[in-house]
């Protein structure tokens, strides 16, 4: 629905992070047996190292889908140097092959103002890889590593029957991160920018939302604040 008022936008707000902060909702499908999922990428002792062997820079996002003829995994980065960046993609691409399927990594790209790294996953999904939107329901799965995925994008992410995971830092080096399902607080990053992946109606404030403003399909723009 287009929003009109501040109260249509703070409604959407909360719903969206009654969503995240759903204990219950925040999960990705997992199994002990050699079922792919992201639980099980997340997991792989590859993707574990790679916590902390960066620094900053190995904060990033990766998802799983699989179409009917097709299985992708769909890295996303923001501020992370190229080189940092293929090192990481080229170790996906490894686990990837472990898998043992056809699996094909591609990179979602340059991210724009505001969408976090999750979603930019979602928006390449839809957009480059021509997944219609109702077809990521339970099918798109999504691990953050490095932090947790943020309140805003774990209630995107549970609206739409998205599973996710983080893989963060742990005390013991020698096992390298651990898995959590836990969403974060909402992100401070860039004013506390938040994109809607699909429409790109972009939220400003973090915690205590103060903008909304979204370019519609026929190129005119909204804004309202607070
Ligand atoms: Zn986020």
């Amino acid at each position: 629905m287009p929003k009109v008022n501040f109260s249509d936008v703070l409604r959407a707000v909360r719903s969206r992070r009654s969503a995240g902060s759903d204990v219950d909702q925040n999960k990705a499908p997992r199994s002990t047996g050699s079922r792919v999922n992201i639980y099980w990428l997340a997991n792989s002792p590859a993707i574990r190292e790679l916590v902390g062997e960066y620094g900053n820079q190995a904060t990033f996002a990766f998802g799983l889908i699989a179409t009917e003829t097709s299985s992708f995994i769909i890295t996303a980065f923001k501020g992370v140097a190229v080189a940092v960046r293929e090192e990481i993609n080229s170790s996906i691409s490894l686990v990837a092959q472990q898998v043992g399927s056809n699996f094909t990594t591609i990179d979602a790209g340059s991210i724009e103002s505001g969408l976090h790294s999750e979603m930019s996953i979602v928006k390449c999904a839809v957009t480059n890889l021509g997944i219609q939107k109702n077809n990521l329901r339970y099918r798109l799965q999504i691990a953050c590593v490095g932090k947790k995925v943020c309140l805003d994008c774990a209630g995107w992410l549970n609206q739409h029957g998205i599973g996710h995971c983080s893989v963060l830092p742990s005390d013991n080096p020698e096992i390298g991160g651990v898995i959590e399902f836990a969403a974060g607080s909402t992100s401070k990053m860039g004013g506390g920018l938040w994109a809607n992946p699909l429409t790109g109606a972009i939220y400003s404030g973090g915690k205590d939302v103060t903008g909304y403003s979204k370019t519609s399909a026929d190129g005119s723009y909204r804004s309202l604040f607070q």
